[in-house]
């Protein structure tokens, strides 16, 4: 649902060009390059309106609904439940919905496939097969389903997340999923070039809520059997999937566009 507080912002179809997506993503990149988070988040607000939902995960990316909000203008939130989250993280969920009086759109993963998954290979098939598979149930497929609704979203992605694969993450890009009626979808990473320590500082200075499970160790959250606390120096990403090979470590939410 949206923000019941701000004034409706209708998207801005003045400009730029809405008939290329490709010209659109690097006319968006060039005036964004530089720019602040706060100030992308509110281009992509006033460009796109209802059409464009910020996706949350329940960590750190709390940072992007702060800025959204001080941009005054109406902004969706969606979240994926994938049915395996931390109890810390669900109630944490119920606080940020308090905090901003909003309503965050859940999405939950197929019952049929999650039944068929579990009856075959166990609760915790991760850990023998790979995450792959029960990512792609419980995170990808819904994603999918919130994506096919939209024209643009956003995402808290920083360069220095995961070395392997975002160390060349832009602000804008044409994502590789599809959108609403099949059509283009742009995501929006304003917090790119954004370190960690600069996103907890801005989460200190503007006194937002975060979930507990931060102060003890773990600084990357995802699932529960996925997610454990890092030690000082560990990269974040040592804190999921740690059985598995470093370079891989993504959950299939983000794709390239081709
Ligand atoms: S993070 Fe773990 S429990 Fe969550 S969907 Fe992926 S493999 Fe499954």
């Amino acid at each position: 649902m949206t923000s019941a507080a701000a004034s409706v912002s209708p998207p801005d179809n003045t400009q730029p060009n809405t008939e290329d997506p490709d010209a659109l993503v690097l006319e968006l990149q060039r005036e964004l390059a530089e720019a602040s988070p706060m100030r992308i988040i509110d281009r992509a607000l006033e460009r796109f309106g209802d059409e464009l939902a910020i996706s949350f995960s329940g960590a750190e990316d709390v940072l992007l609904i702060e800025y959204a909000k001080e941009t005054g203008r109406r902004f969706r939130v969606f979240s994926l439940d994938t049915g395996r989250l931390h109890p810390e993280t669900y109630r944490y969920f119920a606080e940020v919905e308090r905090h901003y009086g909003i309503r965050i759109e859940y999405r939950f993963p197929d019952t049929v496939a999650v039944e068929r998954l579990v009856r075959d290979k166990g609760m915790f098939s991760f850990l023998t097969d790979g995450h792959r598979e029960c990512c792609q149930i419980r995170k990808v497929a819904p994603l999918r389903r919130q994506l096919a609704t939209l024209r643009a979203w956003v995402t808290g992605q920083r360069r220095d997340q995961s070395p392997g694969t975002r160390s060349a993450l832009p602000v804008v890009q044409r994502d590789a999923h599809p959108g609403r009626d099949g059509g283009p979808l742009l995501k929006f990473n304003p917090l790119a070039a954004r370190s960690s320590a600069d996103v907890w500082d801005a989460i200190r200075a503007f006194e937002v809520p975060f979930n507990p499970l931060h102060s003890r160790g773990m600084i990357s959250i995802g699932c529960e059997p996925c997610t454990r606390a890092v030690l000082p120096g560990q990269h974040e990403r040592e804190g999921r999937w740690w059985w598995e090979d470093a370079a891989k470590k993504e959950c299939g939410l983000h794709v390239k566009s081709g």
